[in-house]
């Protein structure tokens, strides 16, 4: 490795530190006093005060690395650079400077703190927007020319891409200015001015360095602006760790290679490389929830673990490595973040029990299912029903993209239609929300998930409200 993740959290936090931004602790993963959240999901999220005016943050200017869990993510995990949960290095400037100091001090990082040629940077800025009376940002497209990024890597983006927040339903939100990292030719189109810009696989977004926090979004879906202007920035550690070493994805970084040998090597090659992606990034998220004492559970934040450990579970039965150790892959994780938050050294072993109570539990049903599941599909080709494709979801457990690949690679396919009607006709039936029977059985997904608890009564846990970090 050039750079070690703790050489990148040191210089990252030494940088801010030296332009007196003062550090401050990191939150729990889990929100307090924010039901609109399910999970905290970047730096700013904990700070949302310090934006509205609401609380006098300590300092006006501070940085901190901040874990977080995105479950909206979910789908993308196996890819070179989404996880669903992962940490963030958070700089802000609460009321004092804005634009062009922002941009310039995330320059001076990223081109003289970490050493990335300037050729290998392209930005992205707000091309406005007439419904909150936005003209294009060129302000911030001018601060990065005026460095030396040339126009033909300042690309202009709608709404969707470059209008950031709030984190969670309501809150601080503002236009934003993001930096990707070119990771070459193999891995993609090359972007032409005015042409397509390719961030799923190519040019991996590293920071966003700076979203211009100006409005707040109310309940109602209106923006009115806030009292005062600031700044939230936010970089990906994996995702920094990753481009800075030249590494092809995430998994291969010094956060990650320790988790993703140890699957390999109680997979005995019989998992794909994404599943083992998967594994390795569940795990680390499902660490992160049960190191705050959440239980998995039919509803409510304890759902996520649920899933996710069940996945897990699901991905080594079939590919049929039953005896696949899980304790040594989550010694690993614990090992991984015990250097960084010591309540994950205080809960090792509460984590690693409830994770093994919560598999073995659904250990038997699942297999029961995959031989239910290989039944149906003994024959040469074939069509799972929706009725059976649901049974094995909502009985066995099986997720429904488990079953798809299942069949996929013995030549038959599911009839996925028929299976959403199934679906749906089961949800009527167990409308009520608050039975919590409807949800797990259904296999809603996890994306709607953050959606349906959006609502879920403040948390009742008694955990930590910063962590000590070190
Ligand atoms: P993407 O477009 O790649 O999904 P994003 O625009 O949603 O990223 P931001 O909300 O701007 O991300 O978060 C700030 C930074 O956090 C990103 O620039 C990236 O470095 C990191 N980050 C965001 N989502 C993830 C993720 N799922 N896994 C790892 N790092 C992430
Ligand atoms: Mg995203
Ligand atoms: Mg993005
Ligand atoms: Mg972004």
């Amino acid at each position: 490795l050039k750079i070690t993740s703790k050489e990148i959290r040191e210089i990252f936090l030494n940088f801010f530190v030296n332009k007196k931004h003062l550090k401050i602790p990191c939150s729990s993963i889990i929100p307090t006093n924010d039901p609109t959240l399910l999970f905290i999901n970047s730096g700013m999220a904990p700070l949302k005060k310090y934006f509205t005016g609401e609380a006098q943050p300590p300092n006006s200017d501070l940085c901190n690395i901040q874990p977080c869990i995105r479950t909206i993510d979910i789908e993308e995990v196996g890819d070179r650079h989404h996880l669903t949960s992962f940490e963030m290095l958070g700089s802000w400037s609460i009321n004092n400077y804005f634009k062009e100091k922002a941009i310039a001090l995330a320059f001076e990082l990223l081109v003289e703190g970490f050493k990335i040629p300037k050729e290998k940077l392209y930005v992205t800025v707000f091309e406005g927007c007439e419904k909150l009376n936005l003209s294009p940002d060129y302000e911030s497209a001018r601060a990065w020319e005026k460095l030396g990024i040339p126009k033909s890597h300042i690309v202009f983006q709608p709404f969707e891409d470059n209008f950031w927040g709030p984190a969670g339903e309501t809150g601080p939100c503002g236009p934003c200015t993001e930096v990707f990292y070119d990771t070459g030719d193999e891995h993609g189109e090359a972007y032409v001015e005015g042409g397509y810009f390719d961030t799923k696989n190519r040019y991996i977004e590293i920071w966003n360095a700076g979203v211009f926090m100006q409005f707040n979004k109310n309940l109602d879906g209106t923006y009115t602006p806030l009292k005062f202007k600031s700044v939230d920035t936010g970089a990906g550690l994996e995702r920094l760790t990753m481009v800075l070493n030249g590494l092809d994805s995430v998994y291969e970084t010094d956060l990650l290679k320790p988790i993703m040998d140890e699957i390999a090597l109680q997979s005995k090659g019989n998992l794909s490389q994404k599943a083992m992606r998967i594994i390795a990034d569940h795990l680390r998220t499902t660490s992160f929830i049960l190191s705050e004492g959440i239980k998995p559970s039919n509803d409510g934040r304890g759902y996520i673990p649920r899933r996710l450990i069940r996945k897990c579970a699901a991905l080594t039965l079939k590919a049929k490595v039953e005896e696949f150790d899980f304790v040594s892959v989550l010694e690993k994780v614990i090992g991984q973040y015990s250097d960084f938050y010591t309540h994950f050294k205080q809960n090792k072993e509460d984590i690693i029990n409830t994770f093994e109570n919560e598999r073995t539990h659904f250990q038997q049903v699942l297999k029961d299912g995959f031989k239910r599941l290989e039944k149906i599909t003994g024959k040469e080709s074939f069509e799972i029903s929706g009725k059976d494709a649901f049974i094995l979801v909502s009985t066995y457990g099986i997720p429904i993209e488990l079953i798809q690949e299942y069949a996929e690679e013995k030549g038959g396919n599911v009839n996925i239609d028929e299976y959403k009607e199934e679906f749906k006709k089961h949800q009527e039936i167990s409308k009520s929300p608050s039975s919590g029977g409807g949800k797990e059985g259904g296999g809603i997904d996890l994306k709607e998930l953050e959606g349906v608890l959006k609502d879920i009564p403040q948390t009742q846990f008694k955990g930590y409200e910063v962590y000590e970090c070190e």
